[in-house]
C-alpha cells in the first residue's frame, strides 16, 4: 500500500514542487498519474523510491515509513518497488545473482521476449527495449511497479502493447502506478486517474474528468 499524507516537498532552490498531497493507493490497484510538465510527477516518484525526503508530511510504501526509514532498510524498500524509466536506466537493488538468474526465464516470458534471450540491446526495437526495462523492473518480484513515461518514445501501436503488458502484470497482482502525459492512451483504459497540477491533486477518479479536459 502507498500512502501520502499532507506531503510537501520544497527543493533547496525554494521551489515548492508538492504543496500538500494526500493519496492512498491500495495493493493491487492500477493508477495513472497524469499532469503537465513541472506539476510534480517526478518528485512523487523520487519520494516513493526514497531518493528524496519530504519537507513535511508522511509517506508509507509497502509497510516502510519513509519519514523515518533507516538507511539499511532502503534497499529492502527499493526491492519492493520496481521502477521503469523511459531511458531504460538500470538501478542496482541488491537481490542475489542466484535469485535473479532463477527469475530471468519467467520475466522474459512474461514480457514476450523469450526468443530474444541472447540478443544485444542494439539488436532490439524500441518496443522490445522497453519490454527489457519492464523485465528488469520485475526481476526482484516487486509488489509495486512505478512506470515513468513507459511509452515515451514509442508509436501508438507499440505504446498500446506496452500498456496492455503493464495491465497484464497488474492482473497478476502487482500494484501499478503509471506516470504519463499521453491522454489518448489513458482514455483507452478504464482506470483510476490521479491528476496533478502545480503540486496539487486536482482530480482523482475513474478517468471521466480527464476525458473532459
Ligand atoms: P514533472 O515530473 O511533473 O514534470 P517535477 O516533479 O520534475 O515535475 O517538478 C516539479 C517542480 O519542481 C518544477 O517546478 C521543477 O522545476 C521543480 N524541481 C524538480 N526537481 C528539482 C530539483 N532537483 N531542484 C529544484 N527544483 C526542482
Amino acid at each position: 500500500m502507498i500512502r501520502l499524507s499532507d506531503v510537501v516537498k520544497e527543493y533547496e532552490s525554494g521551489t515548492t514542487a508538492l504543496k500538500g498531497i494526500s493519496l492512498r493507493i491500495e495493493d493491487g490497484e492500477f493508477v495513472f498519474l497524469v499532469g503537465p510538465s513541472g506539476s510534480g510527477k517526478s518528485t512523487i516518484i523520487k519520494l516513493l523510491t526514497g531518493e528524496i525526503v519530504p519537507t513535511s508530511g508522511q509517506i508509507a510504501v509497502n509497510g516502510f515509513s519513509l519519514t523515518n526509514i533507516a538507511e539499511r532498510q532502503i534497499p529492502l524498500l527499493r526491492r519492493s518497488v520496481g521502477v521503469i524509466f523511459q531511458d531504460f536506466a538500470m538501478r542496482a537493488v541488491g537481490s542475489s545473482p542466484r535469485e535473479i538468474k532463477k527469475r530471468i526465464p519467467y520475466v522474459l516470458e512474461l514480457v514476450g521476449l523469450e526468443e530474444k534471450t541472447d540478443r544485444y540491446p542494439n539488436e532490439l526495437s524500441g518496443g522490445e527495449q522497453q519490454r527489457v526495462a519492464i523485465a528488469r523492473a520485475l526481476i526482484n518480484n516487486p509488489s509495486t511497479i512505478i512506470a515513468d513515461e513507459p511509452t515515451g518514445n514509442l508509436d501508438p501501436a507499440r505504446s498500446l502493447e506496452i500498456m496492455r503488458l503493464l495491465e497484464r502484470i497488474n492482473h497478476l497482482g502487482t500494484t501499478m502506478v503509471v506516470v504519463t502525459h499521453e491522454k489518448d492512451l489513458v482514455n483507452q483504459f478504464k482506470k483510476r486517474v490521479v491528476t496533478l497540477e502545480q503540486g496539487i491533486i486536482t482530480s482523482d477518479g475513474d478517468g471521466v474528468g480527464y476525458n473532459a479536459r
